[in-house]
Parts: C-alpha cells; sequence; structure tokens
C-alpha cells in the first residue's frame, strides 16, 4: 500500500462529443464535467481498463476528504475540499455503498450521488498546487 497507479484514458462527451482525458484509479462509476461544454459525462470503468495494479494508497481514501456531515434528509456537506483530479473513495453514510470521486473542477460545489440509495454528498475542490 504505497503508491496508487493512474491510467489515463480518454472519454468522448455525449453532449459536444469531443474527447477529453480522465485519471482513474480503480474500476467503478465515475462522473466528471467535460472540459469542453461543461456537460456531465458518466462513465464506467472496467477492471480491464483500470490499472494493472490497483493499490489505493490509505491517505487518497476520503477522511482527507473529510467527515460528512448530514444537512438534511439524504442531503450530505463534506466540508474539506478535494483535489481536482486525485480519486477518492466515499462511503455512502446512509446504505455504506462504496463509491469513486475524482473531482473534476475547482470551487464550484460538487455533487456526487449514491447509485444504490440516491443520496447526495456535496463538496467542494480545488486545483492541485504547483
Ligand atoms: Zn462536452
Ligand atoms: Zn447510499
Amino acid at each position: 500500500m504505497n503508491r496508487s497507479n493512474v491510467k489515463v484514458l480518454k472519454r468522448q462527451c455525449d453532449s459536444c462529443e469531443k474527447t477529453f482525458k480522465v485519471k482513474v484509479v480503480m474500476p467503478g462509476r465515475y462522473r466528471v464535467r467535460c472540459p469542453h461544454c461543461n456537460n456531465m459525462v458518466r462513465f464506467v470503468v472496467t477492471k480491464e481498463e483500470a490499472p494493472a495494479k490497483t493499490v489505493i494508497a490509505p491517505r487518497l481514501i476520503v477522511p482527507e476528504l473529510g467527515h460528512a456531515e448530514k444537512v438534511k434528509d439524504k442531503f450530505y456537506v463534506i466540508k474539506k475540499r478535494g483535489i481536482v483530479g486525485h480519486p477518492y473513495r466515499a462511503i455512502c453514510p446512509d446504505c455504506h455503498t462504496s463509491m469513486s470521486i475524482i473531482p473534476a473542477e475547482a470551487r464550484k460545489v460538487l455533487r456526487t450521488k449514491c447509485e444504490k440509495c440516491g443520496t447526495t454528498i456535496a463538496y467542494k475542490a480545488v486545483e492541485p498546487k504547483g
């Protein structure tokens, strides 16, 4: 558990049909904003597409992103900001389903929705330093 392999995949926006690159570290469902038109693009990364050795460094897991505080029913907010392009793993506070989060843009409030129970987790992201 020392480092995580990151793989760059190309994805096509289903709105403007331009391609863009995304960084992934593990299989799972992802949502990113198209850098060209801002459309939210959803895609699935299969085990075959994911990096050969999927090792998730513990520090990349959501505790670094922060604790999800309940705001109202099925809506939680993580106060600490994520870093754009860094993968995080979030656990749904309601049903404990594990999900992948990669913040795709800075500043704005980003939301991710639990596929299983529909609970929304909101968080902010900042650009990586340097
Ligand atoms: Zn687009
Ligand atoms: Zn859930």
